[in-house]
């Protein structure tokens, strides 16, 4: 990783140097009086924090910003390359200053400097290069460059691009082992859906956008239950749960591995009342008797006629393409109460990963076609942004969360 004083070592650049003299219970050590030592730290440190400023410029210095890539809810995305090859090019992530946020920070961008350096070194999470603040305080995030797009332009752009078991496989395999690896190191993503899941130059697919992540390595402490875009949220966080486990990750993973099947949203509820009512009519009508405590949640609510749980001859009508290990994999993945739904480490030892057809080879798999992002673009808009689901991802839940306590 790039020296990056705001990513590499924020604590180095504010210690006092080593040579100050030490103090001993607040009785000045080195013989001087305390307001002549308190001058002699401040004028020893201010040194130290023009070197910041100068590290800081060297960092922003190493790279060219170049055309708009993209605008989330937090920042604006442009091209960049590096300043001595310009063949290195990355993604420049410049997060909107908020003034409603201390420094102006919104805490999305904090979530994702700190999860991605928690992942740093796994195939199937985006990169975070560097970060450096540029001349209007603006903090921008250097990104591993993913050129290809999305896995739901994919999956959006039938017309174009074709695909079968074996590519579902190779990217439902790169998928899993993601959200092992933010698992095994104790980081919820609370936010898997296709337009999350961008794709490399060499088909890799990566996990990106963490802004709503979090840690639960305590098990005690209270979580918002509003987070995940509607159409992947799992019942638990519906029925307002605020303690939770990496179950809600699968349950999106879940629903991305049934999408790339049929190719649309399988659950695209208009609002929660309706997300829950087409869970219990396609998944089951979660009661006392497949869920032991669903009812003492807070805002759990079903419709009255209760729908018994499906078996995996209903899924092998739809999700037949994958074939019946693969459809066994999709019903774990979706078992409505939480303790008893597949892990990650279980989804990777699934015999599905072995059966035939094997997953297709990462430079073989199909790749999005030119004007596939206008396309895509003009999709989302015929459906008044049904995908983005203003009222759960970014400007009202994400900045809502209480950072302080990292909920
Ligand atoms: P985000 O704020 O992460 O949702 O990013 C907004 C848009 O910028 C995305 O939908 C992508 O089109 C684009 N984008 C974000 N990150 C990258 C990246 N690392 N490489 C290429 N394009 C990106």
């Amino acid at each position: 990783m790039a020296n990056s004083p705001l990513v590499a070592r924020p604590t180095d650049a504010l210690q006092p140097p080593k040579s100050l003299p030490p103090s001993s219970g607040g009785t000045p050590s080195g013989g001087l009086p305390r307001s002549a030592r308190g001058q002699q730290i401040a004028a020893l440190a201010r040194p130290t924090m023009d070197l910041m400023e100068q590290m800081n410029e060297d960092e922003k210095n190493k790279y060219i910003k170049g055309k708009k890539l993209g605008e989330g809810t937090y920042a604006n995305v442009y091209l960049g390359h590096s300043r001595l090859d310009s063949s290195t090019q990355v993604a420049i992530k410049k997060i909107k200053v908020q003034k409603e946020y201390q420094d102006g920070i919104a805490p999305d961008a904090i979530r994702e400097m700190k999860y991605l350096q928690k992942l740093r070194g796994h195939a199937n999470i985006i990169i975070l290069h560097s970060v450096f603040s540029s001349k209007d305080q603006n903090l921008n995030l250097v990104l591993e460059y993913l050129p290809l797009g999305d896995l739901e332009m994919l999956i959006r752009d039938v017309d174009h691009v074709r695909y079968g078991a074996a590519d579902i496989k190779a990217w439902m395999g790169m998928l899993t082992r993601a959200i092992w690896w933010c698992h095994d190191n104790y980081v919820l993503h609370r936010d898997i859906k296709p337009n999350n899941l961008l794709i490399a130059a060499d088909g890799e697919v990566k996990l990106a956008d963490f802004g709503l992540a979090r840690s639960f390595a305590d098990p005690g402490v209270r979580m918002t239950a509003n987070v995940i875009t509607r159409w992947y949220r799992p019942p638990e966080l519906l029925f307002g749960a605020r303690h939770y486990s990496g179950a809600v990750d699968i349950w999106s993973v879940g629903l991305v591995f049934a999408e790339l099947i049929i190719r649309a949203p399988y659950l695209p509820g208009n609002s929660e009342v309706e997300q829950i009512a087409l869970i219990c009519r396609e998944i089951g009508t979660p009661t006392e008797e497949n869920w032991p405590g669903v009812t003492q949640l807070k805002e759990y609510t079903v419709p009255s006629d209760v729908v018994p749980v499906a078996g995996k001859d209903k899924y092998m009508g739809r999700f037949g393409a994958v074939g019946s290990d693969g459809v066994d994999l999709l019903t774990k993945t979706l078992v409505l109460d939480p303790r008893r739904r597949i892990t990650a480490r279980e989804m990777l030892e699934h015999r599905w990963w072995k059966a035939d057809p094997k997953p297709t080879p990462k430079h073989d798999l199909p790749k999005k076609t030119a004007g596939a992002e206008e396309k895509l673009a003009a999709d989302l808009k015929r459906r008044n942004g049904m995908v983005e689901d203003d009222d759960v991802r970014g400007s009202k839940v994400a900045r809502k969360l209480d950072f302080g306590t990292a909920r």
